[in-house]
């Protein structure tokens, strides 16, 4: 602030960074920001806020940001530096070309949950009205794509179920492969306060179940009266152990049952989960949890009072990741858990908009409101608005695209906001699929990983850039509000607007509030929505429409959107992906407070004071067996690939099990992660990769 001044005006804007959804006061000074100061009015964090909404916003005004569009023939080239017209007209002439030649299945589109529900629903308009395919895919197909299939067929729609200050009602938490005090750390924050019983009430109870001891676990004033430290990979048998305890033991909550769900359905499903297969006893060896804990947990859970779920990606990324999502709803049904404050099935979304980045249509399978592509009355909606004929298949997804890419049968990728080269699993395949394709252009702030193998290059423009909403965890949609000029020239659905006009298009939008009148058009959950009322309200959690017209803090009130809840028995089906002699660790990643995904943006702060690298986690067992300590440098290997870090050597993960993060290019963590993906989704196997670890030299 000395060295920029004070402030002259200041605009009330969301965070751009986790799923929390912020609101801060972005004070400024001419074009410069001087500092983001939490608003206190903000619905999510009522005036609080975390070290890299508050402090990590220099990436923005980074030097290394790309302000002019570049173009080349080919991938060995070197960049030419060209006006948007001649980059527009370029790369819509090489996407048209690979449509004539090839058909439009050979060109598809990447959309990013960084970006706001109005460029997202233009890139996928763009895809399917442009192009001609739904080969449209979200980034959120690599972390809640599980959420969304698996919340959708229990409860008939893809969101949590809760606000968030409805923690403050909760009895019990449970918390499931999510670690909130570093990666939604304001939240995080909020349900320790309830932990602690600071609100006048006694303490909530708390279990996780997270193969790591998160904080959480231990922390001042807070003592999980459960930890059930799992094996990798073995949620869904924890679950159904837990849900052999209810149902065997007389805890179901039938009266909610037979009201609110398929009574045949629960009944097959109790019937699985009791058998003497799924109970505690047999699956502790499983899971590698003492079987009184799975009974304690299971019993505090459904007698407890009013008991919540919060879960991240330790649930999603995994091959059973829609399965677990499932078993999770089928637990909260179970025990009457759904429906009112304090209770409910909450999925924490990592990225800031990755709640709306699925509500817009992003999916190759759905339209907006998550509605599937097949139902033509839904289609004729569309076309009859758009204009166009849309194809009733669904599309590729992006492992799908690369797959045909090698194979030779997709050519060309428009990619907004999102680096697959770095964030995609076995990234050898990535770079491979990406080499193949005729015409990739990316759109982004930064010349990323993914940009090594464009042929052009949209410089993109950060949040504090443009007007639109963001969506957060809670269902809440906030307004972005623009705060200085594009460094660029143009806001990023300018760019996605001036690319479908060069394909000859001939959109017309004068400001993102009228793309949100369109989606308001044709999406009944955002019937109500409206920049105006947005500005004027603060904010509304959707459905907001003629049955709720003050939108819907709380879901599945008085029936579930599906009409009655439906149980779906998860059998547990153990990973492809073993441990054995030459691999005998299993891997699994997460985030740390100071640093946020592959590190694009924080990298480029101060944070990267406080996190310069991934560390590895082992255990001090098999550290000693290894001869290595904290500080030495190791050698990460699995049947993908190896990569180099510095150990630290830490009782927080179970002997067998080591940790790392993944924000620091350097690392490349998922050079050694495998293509195992969800069953349902393809959402990447992350969280389980059998690996070995030796000392090394270093990098
Ligand atoms: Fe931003 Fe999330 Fe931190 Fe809030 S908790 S300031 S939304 S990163």
């Amino acid at each position: 602030v000395a060295e920029i001044g004070t402030p002259d005006r200041a605009v009330v804007t969301t965070c751009a960074y986790c799923g929390v959804g912020c609101t801060f006061r972005a004070e400024m000074r001419g074009e410069q920001l001087v500092r983001m100061v939490p608003w206190k009015d903000g619905k999510a964090n009522h005036g609080h806020s975390c070290v890299k909404g508050r402090f990590a916003w220099g990436y923005a005004q980074h030097a290394e940001r790309i302000t002019e569009p570049m173009i080349r023939d080919s991938i060995d080239q070197p960049w030419r530096v060209v006006s948007w017209d001649e980059a527009l007209g370029f790369a819509a002439t090489k996407l048209n070309a690979i449509k004539a030649r090839y058909g439009a299945t050979a060109l598809g589109g990447i959309t990013s949950s960084r970006c706001t529900n109005e460029e997202t629903f233009l890139v996928q308009k763009l895809v399917r009205a442009g192009f001609g395919s739904n080969n449209v895919d979200t980034c959120a197909r690599v972390c809640h794509s599980p959420t969304g299939y698996g919340l959708n067929k229990t409860f008939g729609t893809s969101a949590g179920t809760q606000d968030f200050d409805s923690v403050d009602e909760s009895d019990v938490i449970l918390v499931i492969g999510a670690n909130p005090t570093d990666a939604h750390p304001v939240f995080g924050s909020h349900m320790k306060r309830r932990l602690r019983g600071i609100d006048g009430r006694p303490p909530a109870k708390l279990i996780v179940i997270d193969p790591r001891r998160i904080d959480l676990v231990r922390s001042p004033h807070i003592e999980a009266d459960h930890h059930l430290a799992l094996r990798p990979g073995t949620n869904v048998a924890v679950l159904t152990a837990m849900a052999h305890v209810i149902v065997t033991e007389g805890l179901a909550d039938e009266a909610f049952i037979r009201e609110r769900c398929d009574w045949d359905e629960y009944q097959h499903w109790a019937e699985f989960v009791s058998l003497p297969t799924n109970s505690p006893e047999h699956l502790a060896a499983v899971t590698q949890v003492p079987a009184e804990t799975l009974r304690a947990a299971a019993r505090l859970y459904a007698t407890g009072g009013n008991a919540a779920i919060y879960y991240g990606l330790g649930v999603t990324e995994h091959s059973q990741g829609s399965s677990t999502v499932i078993a999770i709803a089928n637990l909260a049904m179970a025990t009457g858990n759904i429906g009112r404050r304090g209770v409910g099935v909450n999925p924490l979304r990592g990225q800031n908009n990755v709640q709306g980045s699925c509500d817009m249509g992003s999916f190759p399978h759905e339209l907006s409101g998550y509605r599937h592509i097949s139902n033509a009355s839904v289609r004729a909606l569309f076309e009859q608005d758009w204009g166009v004929e849309l194809p009733p298949e669904p599309g590729l997804r992006i492992p799908n695209m690369l797959d045909a890419a090698v194979e030779g049968t997709f050519r060309g990728l428009y990619v907004q906001g999102e680096d697959i080269l770095q964030s995609d699993p076995n990234i050898q395949h990535v770079a491979a699929g990406l080499a193949a394709m005729d015409c990739v252009i990316v759109h982004d702030l930064f010349l990323n990983e993914t940009a090594n193998y464009a042929h052009v290059f949209l410089p993109g423009s950060s949040f504090l850039e443009k007007d639109g909403t963001f969506t957060n965890a809670e269902r809440r949609i906030q307004l972005v509000r623009k705060v200085m000029t594009p460094l660029n020239g143009m806001a990023d659905w300018e760019v996605t607007q001036a690319l479908a006009n060069a394909m000859g298009l001939g959109w017309s939008y004068a400001h993102p509030s009228e793309i949100m009148d369109e989606i308001a058009r044709l999406t009944p959950t955002f019937a109500g929505v409206s920049f105006d009322r947005l500005d004027k309200e603060g904010s509304l959690q959707w459905p907001v429409n003629e049955a709720h017209p003050d939108g819907s803090p709380i879901m599945h009130v008085d029936g579930f959107v599906r009409g009655k809840g439906r149980f779906v028995v998860t059998d547990y089906i153990p990973t492809e992906e073993k441990t054995g002699p030459r691999f005998p660790l299993l891997l699994t990643t997460g985030r740390i407070l100071s640093q946020y995904n592959v590190g694009a943006q924080t990298r480029r702060t101060e944070n990267s004071l406080w996190h310069g690298e991934d560390q590895l986690e082992i255990h001090p067992v098999d550290a000693e067996d290894r001869g290595i300590r904290t500080g030495d440098w190791v050698k990460l290997s699995s049947r993908a690939g190896e990569t180099t870090l510095r150990a630290l050597v830490t009782d927080r993960v179970a002997p067998g099990v080591v940790y790392t993060t993944f924000h620091h290019p350097d690392t490349q963590a998922n050079v050694v992660t495998t293509d195992y993906s969800d069953w349902a989704t393809n959402c990447p196997e992350y969280k389980v990769t059998a690996v070995q670890v030796g000392a090394s030299n270093g990098p």
